[in-house]
């Protein structure tokens, strides 16, 4: 078989900055063990998140400058209805500022107290806005979600008893709609079959309830579908694309995602009277009805992006080269999520340091080891982004590994691969953390962390730098 390359070439270029190893431990100690905190030129691959993060094409570029940018009916918006329409189906289309704009809409309209939205997992902002309304939302993976180890071609997936349960017992009187992620970002961005969404669809029509998509990565779980579900593999990627939408009554889509730029988002309905509504509501709070909160520049770029994303040879690149990373952080024995993810690759932090306890943020400490050794930035998933007073300890110690969309090349990738195996080899030298401060809520945006000496020369919580100030013997008789 054949190096896949990149199915582009660069003409624009923006240097990188590789930082000394002073430069960095210096960085790091000044963003208090955070790279949140941590300005985005000191980083010399930014792996934090796919959104927003991906280049542009020369024929965007191009809708750029040629966008109309009229306040109502303007072209660039006709072209991004047309283009959202041909893709998908869906009749009313409404642009956004970004995925979570349209959760806002949708929820506003749909959500409210006593109400409960089931979903295979929602995405942090989907249950933030399902919460603001004050209703309730309910995560019902497939058990196979919850082991990193554990190869199955759909982890994404719903689990449909779980979810005939959860209706036969609340009743469908309190479920607004049924809510799917494509691919489940939560999950470790692993697929949706459309086997599954078919039996969610005939759950729904069996309780009259609305399914609707976050479809953030609808290219990318059509993807999926065509690789590894029976009787998929001939088909177009656009007809696999057109069947999930056609399953769904509405969507959430954030275009930072499959819609290959740097902001923006859509909102599709197809019930007439939702439509109208929802678009009162964008209209009170984003933008007239043909530009929702952005620019026709925004628009031309999405519309281009969404017809981009389905293109073959850049799934079949973007898949592989997540893939190819995977492969080569396994062959370093280091653990991962299983199979690699259609947007990041998700290290086993537990299995990566078992001597730091979850207590001590085992993810922080490979993202900030990943930081020193090499200046890539990485995002802990764990106990650090779900755990706090009150919650439960999160199942899974992460590290996500997101990779924006062609951005980096195959040698970026061997890169990340060969700092991540040097770490792996030295991880009985890394330090867990402790919080030094940090706000009550989404506290792993802005905690600063100081470090724990390792366990085999001091048992105590004290950081390197109580140790540092302190002489020995004063250390052990405080015991
Ligand atoms: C990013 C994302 C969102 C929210 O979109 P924003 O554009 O960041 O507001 C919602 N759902 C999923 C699955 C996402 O990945």
């Amino acid at each position: 078989m054949r190096t896949m390359i990149e199915p582009f070439r660069i003409r624009s270029v923006e240097p990188i900055r590789l930082t000394s190893a002073g430069e960095r431990e210096e960085i790091l100690q000044r963003a208090g063990f955070n790279p949140f905190l941590i300005d985005a030129e000191d980083v010399l691959i930014d792996l934090l998140t796919d959104s927003g993060t991906g280049a542009m094409s020369s024929e965007q570029w191009a809708g750029i400058m040629r966008a109309d940018e009229s306040y109502a009916g303007a072209a660039s918006f006709r072209r991004f209805e047309r283009t959202l329409q041909e893709l998908t189906g869906f009749r009313h289309v409404l642009p956004t500022h970004q995925g979570r704009a349209s959760e806002r809409i949708l929820f506003e309209l749909i959500g409210g107290p006593g109400k409960v939205v089931p979903n295979n997992a929602h995405f942090d902002t989907t249950r933030a806005n399902i919460e603001h309304s004050g209703a309730e939302a309910v995560d019902l993976p497939v058990a196979e979600a919850r082991c990193p180890s554990v190869l199955h071609p759909f982890k994404g997936n719903m689990d449909i008893e779980a979810l005939r349960h959860l209706i036969r017992t609340i009743g469908p009187a309190r479920i607004p709609a049924v809510m799917v992620t494509v691919t489940n970002n939560s999950a470790g961005g692993q697929p949706v079959s459309l086997e599954n969404l078919r039996a969610v669809r005939a759950v729904c029509d069996e309780y009259g309830l609305p399914l609707m998509l976050d479809a953030c990565r609808f290219a990318e779980n059509a993807w999926f579908i065509r690789t590894r579900e029976p009787g998929q593999r001939d088909r177009p990627i656009r007809a696999i694309v057109r069947e999930m939408f056609d399953l769904a009554d509405g969507a959430t889509i954030s275009a930072k995602k499959d819609g290959l730029v740097n902001i923006g988002g859509v909102l599709l309905l197809r019930d007439d009277a939702l439509f109208g509504r929802a678009g009162n509501l964008l209209i009170l709070t984003e933008g007239y009805l043909t530009y929702g909160g952005v620019s026709g520049r925004d628009l031309e770029a999405m519309a281009q992006g969404f017809r981009e994303v389905v293109e073959e040879d850049y799934l079949a690149y973007r898949i592989r080269s997540v893939e190819y990373l995977g492969e080569q952080l396994m062959r370093s024995g280091i653990g991962i999520v299983q199979p690699p993810g259609g947007h990041a690759i998700y290290l086993d932090a537990a299995r990566f340091c078992p001597h730091i306890p979850a207590s001590r943020f085992p993810g922080q400490a490979v993202v900030c080891g990943l930081y020193r050794t090499a200046g890539i930035r990485a995002v802990e998933i764990g106990s650090l982004m779900f755990g706090g007073e009150g919650r439960p300890d999160p199942p899974l110690e992460l590290v996500r590994l997101a990779i924006p969309r062609r951005v980096y090349t195959q040698s970026h990738m061997d890169y990340v691969a060969e700092a991540c195996a040097e770490l792996h080899r030295r991880a009985s030298g890394l330090r867990g953390l402790r919080i030094v401060e940090a706000p009550s809520v989404l506290r792993h945006f802005t905690a600063r962390f100081a470090e724990i000496v390792p366990a085999d020369t001091d048992r105590s919580d004290r950081t390197v730098a109580d140790v540092l100030a302190r002489p020995p013997q004063a250390v052990s008789t405080a015991g």
